[in-house]
Protein backbone atom coordinates (compact mmCIF):
# COMPACT_ATOMS: atom_id res chain seq x y z
CA UNK A 1 0.00 0.00 0.00
CA UNK A 2 2.58 2.72 0.61
CA UNK A 3 5.64 0.92 -0.63
CA UNK A 4 5.75 3.49 -3.64
CA UNK A 5 4.76 6.80 -1.23
CA UNK A 6 7.91 8.78 -2.44
CA UNK A 7 7.09 8.36 -6.09
CA UNK A 8 3.51 9.52 -5.94
CA UNK A 9 3.09 13.36 -7.35
CA UNK A 10 1.18 15.59 -4.80
CA UNK A 11 -0.20 16.75 -7.97
CA UNK A 12 -2.33 13.38 -9.30
CA UNK A 13 -3.36 12.72 -5.40
CA UNK A 14 -4.44 16.28 -4.34
CA UNK A 15 -6.87 16.41 -7.52
CA UNK A 16 -7.94 12.74 -6.64
CA UNK A 17 -8.34 13.55 -2.96
CA UNK A 18 -6.29 10.91 -1.50
CA UNK A 19 -3.92 10.52 1.09
CA UNK A 20 -0.51 12.09 0.03
CA UNK A 21 1.28 8.91 1.53
CA UNK A 22 -0.37 5.89 -0.05
CA UNK A 23 -2.13 7.56 -2.39
CA UNK A 24 -5.00 5.13 -1.79
CA UNK A 25 -6.83 6.57 1.09
CA UNK A 26 -9.75 9.17 1.23
CA UNK A 27 -8.41 12.76 2.53
CA UNK A 28 -11.47 14.38 2.82
CA UNK A 29 -14.65 12.99 4.88
CA UNK A 30 -16.87 15.94 3.72
CA UNK A 31 -17.00 17.80 0.85
CA UNK A 32 -14.05 20.38 1.91
CA UNK A 33 -14.29 18.65 5.60
CA UNK A 34 -10.14 16.98 5.97
CA UNK A 35 -10.52 13.55 7.64
CA UNK A 36 -8.91 12.90 10.91
CA UNK A 37 -6.72 10.52 9.21
CA UNK A 38 -6.06 7.97 6.48
CA UNK A 39 -8.59 5.50 6.35
CA UNK A 40 -5.98 3.21 4.48
CA UNK A 41 -2.38 4.30 5.64
CA UNK A 42 -3.62 5.50 9.23
CA UNK A 43 -1.65 8.87 8.70
CA UNK A 44 -2.57 11.62 11.02
CA UNK A 45 -4.11 14.50 8.84
CA UNK A 46 -3.80 16.31 11.84
CA UNK A 47 -1.16 18.85 10.07
CA UNK A 48 -3.43 19.40 7.10
CA UNK A 49 -3.99 23.55 7.21
CA UNK A 50 -4.38 24.65 3.57
CA UNK A 51 -6.06 28.12 5.54
CA UNK A 52 -6.96 30.59 2.56
CA UNK A 53 -4.50 28.85 0.06
CA UNK A 54 -7.13 27.45 -2.51
CA UNK A 55 -9.60 30.30 -2.12
CA UNK A 56 -7.05 32.82 -3.24
CA UNK A 57 -5.56 30.98 -5.88
CA UNK A 58 -8.97 30.21 -7.06
CA UNK A 59 -9.88 33.86 -7.52
CA UNK A 60 -7.49 34.09 -10.50
CA UNK A 61 -8.72 31.34 -12.85
CA UNK A 62 -12.08 32.21 -11.80
CA UNK A 63 -12.24 35.86 -12.20
CA UNK A 64 -10.27 35.59 -15.54
CA UNK A 65 -13.00 33.07 -16.88
CA UNK A 66 -15.88 34.83 -15.74
CA UNK A 67 -14.81 38.56 -16.98
CA UNK A 68 -13.65 37.34 -19.54
CA UNK A 69 -16.39 35.38 -20.76
CA UNK A 70 -18.92 38.96 -19.68
CA UNK A 71 -16.45 40.76 -22.25
CA UNK A 72 -16.50 38.18 -25.13
CA UNK A 73 -20.64 37.41 -25.14
CA UNK A 74 -20.64 41.02 -24.62
CA UNK A 75 -18.99 42.13 -27.56
CA UNK A 76 -20.57 39.13 -29.74
CA UNK A 77 -23.92 39.42 -28.68
CA UNK A 78 -24.26 42.60 -26.76
CA UNK A 79 -26.46 40.98 -24.27
CA UNK A 80 -27.90 43.16 -21.51
CA UNK A 81 -26.17 43.21 -17.87
CA UNK A 82 -28.95 41.43 -16.39
CA UNK A 83 -28.81 38.11 -18.33
CA UNK A 84 -24.53 38.23 -18.27
CA UNK A 85 -25.89 38.55 -14.70
CA UNK A 86 -27.75 35.70 -15.03
CA UNK A 87 -25.13 33.71 -16.57
CA UNK A 88 -21.92 34.99 -14.98
CA UNK A 89 -22.85 35.23 -11.42
CA UNK A 90 -24.03 31.40 -11.21
CA UNK A 91 -21.13 30.41 -13.16
CA UNK A 92 -18.90 31.90 -10.25
CA UNK A 93 -20.49 29.95 -7.86
CA UNK A 94 -20.52 26.90 -9.81
CA UNK A 95 -16.88 26.93 -10.76
CA UNK A 96 -15.45 27.73 -7.53
CA UNK A 97 -17.03 25.23 -6.00
CA UNK A 98 -15.69 22.60 -8.48
CA UNK A 99 -12.24 24.00 -8.13
CA UNK A 100 -12.47 23.82 -4.46
CA UNK A 101 -11.65 20.56 -3.38
CA UNK A 102 -8.87 19.91 -6.44
CA UNK A 103 -7.04 22.64 -5.01
CA UNK A 104 -7.44 22.20 -1.61
CA UNK A 105 -6.09 18.40 -2.10
CA UNK A 106 -3.54 19.40 -3.91
CA UNK A 107 -2.15 22.06 -0.87
CA UNK A 108 -2.78 19.66 1.17
CA UNK A 109 -0.87 16.85 -0.41
CA UNK A 110 1.76 19.89 -1.50
CA UNK A 111 2.12 20.52 2.39
CA UNK A 112 2.80 16.76 3.49
CA UNK A 113 5.36 16.53 0.64
CA UNK A 114 7.07 19.51 1.74
CA UNK A 115 7.21 19.88 5.53
CA UNK A 116 5.28 22.71 5.46
CA UNK A 117 3.60 23.55 8.95
CA UNK A 118 1.79 26.50 10.04
CA UNK A 119 3.48 29.09 12.05
CA UNK A 120 4.14 29.72 15.27
CA UNK A 121 4.27 32.87 17.92
CA UNK A 122 6.92 35.28 16.91
CA UNK A 123 10.01 35.10 17.85
CA UNK A 124 9.13 31.02 18.54
CA UNK A 125 11.23 28.38 16.81
CA UNK A 126 10.59 24.78 16.11
CA UNK A 127 13.75 23.09 15.46
CA UNK A 128 13.37 19.39 15.88
ZN1 LIG B 1 -2.81 6.92 3.43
Amino acid sequence: MAEHSEGLSPLATGLRGRCPRCGEGHLFSGFLTVAESCDACRLDFSFADSGDGPAVLIMFPVGTIVIAGWLITDALFGWPAVAQLAIWLPMTLILSLLMLRPFKGVMINLQYKTGARPGGELGERDDD
